[in-house]
């Protein structure tokens, strides 16, 4: 089937395009040629431009594609929903070995259930922080899907309490440079390769600087779980003297094409470090919360943004945070730390937005591509339908994005204007077909490892 050159998303109640100006048009129009966004405008101005094939966009809000700085794509829905939620860390060496434990053909179907879970709840890019075991296999995945990604080899040189597997250092670097050079720009460029050490607590100071060394020579990105929590903050401390995020300032790992993730317990000297080097951070707030990680307590979202960091959203993964939905994280950072600070002006609506799609944009230095919706860029949009009651009543977009509304309504999505979701069906698999494949798939692979955990509730 051959694409429509020609597409027009006509006279949608709303365009929130997250602009320069932040404009948000009522009865706009889009014009899509050729996978990127041709005209915007309102309703009459365009009403002339002929297309092959129009949207009726007319009870829609339009946004950017959402952005996913940080989730675990290519196991989690195999065995989502196993762990208790009383575990605590202690559910992560068995994350590591189910996850070691996949096969080729469990993780492509597992990645393609989780890929249509995020597109159809309106993310059409995100970043894999490396825990991909399969690539080929999975790049498969991710063009019959037509998602955006971001891959990498994840790799740590010493050993951890989590069963990540440990490389020579010459292993780690070349691993990671081997994925940058074969995966970086495939599938029209809608994978990106960047290097992707574990942590800085599992990983050699060589690994470290080899990793960013990497990410700049090959004009890519480099990111890392960094401080997931006060414990882990006060670990680096005892064993480096030194506050970690200091340490990689120190030894030269900071910079516009570092991503963090999870920054919780960070204080005010790591937060300038970071603006002082234009470094990015992603907060997933969905993981933090469920996982008793300490975000409404030593959370500095806030002082990050008003130091001008910016800060990105993520889920982490389908059996940690068990919501892999960038909107729910979105909704999450608008409103924990108005409660935490009781302070109602702490990360409002617009700047949750702004962390959904712009700030993700910018912190995969993708801000000319995505991000926003404006000529030239990435045909990359959601169009929310708001015939549903959590939608209305309806007078300002933002507010109900945020605060009223989550994926159930969202009705078509669109990537590099391919039309991936159809009135809220995956347009590219039979969804059914592949939830039914996935739980077969996850029983087998958690008899196969010897992992159960009995219901607390009788099933009878
Ligand atoms: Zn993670």
């Amino acid at each position: 089937m051959t694409m429509p050159q020609i597409t027009k998303i006509e006279g949608a109640k709303f365009i929130v395009t997250v602009d320069e100006t932040r404009r948000i048009i009522r009865d706009g129009t889009i014009v899509v040629q050729d996978g990127r966004i041709a005209q915007i405008g309102k309703l009459e101005e365009l009403s002339g431009v002929a297309a092959d094939r129009v949207i009726d966009a007319r009870e829609m809000v339009v946004t950017p594609g959402f952005v996913n700085g940080h989730m675990h794509i290519s196991y989690a829905h195999a065995v989502r929903g196993v762990f208790p939620d009383d575990l605590g860390a202690d559910y992560l060496p068995t994350v590591f070995r189910l996850q070691g434990a996949m096969t080729e053909e469990e993780e492509y179907f597992t990645s393609l259930l989780g890929i249509t879970e995020l597109l159809k709840y309106g993310t059409t890019c995100f970043l894999d922080p490396g825990s991909t075991k399969y690539l080929d296999a999975c790049m498969m995945a991710y063009e019959e899907s037509g998602c955006r990604i971001i891959v990498g080899a994840q790799v740590s040189d010493r050993p951890n309490p989590l069963n990540v597997p440990v490389y020579s250092t010459g292993e780690a670097i070349s691993l990671m440079e081997r994925t940058i050079r074969d995966y970086g720009g495939s599938l029209n460029g809608r994978v990106r390769a960047w290097a992707m050490p574990f942590a800085a607590d599992y990983c050699s100071r060589e690994l470290l600087e080899a990793a960013k060394g990497l990410a700049d020579r090959y004009e890519t990105g480099m990111t890392m779980h960094q401080s997931n929590g006060v414990s882990s903050v006060k670990a680096h401390l005892e064993e480096f003297g030194v506050r970690p995020i200091q340490y990689l300032e120190d030894i030269g790992v900071l910079g516009p094409n570092v991503l963090l993730a999870h920054l919780i317990g960070v204080d005010t000297a790591e937060i300038e470090a970071m603006a002082r080097t234009q470094t990015k951070g992603v907060t997933c707030p969905t993981a933090a919360l469920k996982s008793g990680g300490g975000l409404s307590v030593h959370g500095m979202l806030p002082e990050m943004l008003a130091k001008g960091v910016c800060v990105c959203l993520g889920t982490d993964a389908g059996n940690n945070s068990n919501l892999i939905e960038t909107m729910r994280s979105m909704y999450l950072a608008a409103i924990v730390y108005k409660d935490s600070r009781e302070d109602t002006s702490m990360v409002p609506a617009e700047t949750a937005l702004e962390m959904a799609t712009i700030n993700g944009a910018r912190a995969f230095g993708m801000e000319d591509e995505i991000g926003s919706i404006e000529v030239g860029k990435k045909a990359d949009l959601v169009l929310f339908d708001t015939r549903r009651p959590e939608w209305r009543s309806l007078h300002n977009p933002v507010s109900n994005l945020v605060y009223n509304a989550d994926g159930r309504s969202v009705h078509t999505v669109m990537v590099d204007g391919r039309i991936v979701v159809e009135d809220h069906k995956p347009t590219f698999v039979d969804e059914w077909e592949l939830i039914q494949k996935v739980q077969s798939l996850g029983e087998g692979l958690l008899e196969r490892v010897g992992v159960s955990y009995p219901s607390r509730w009788p099933i009878v």
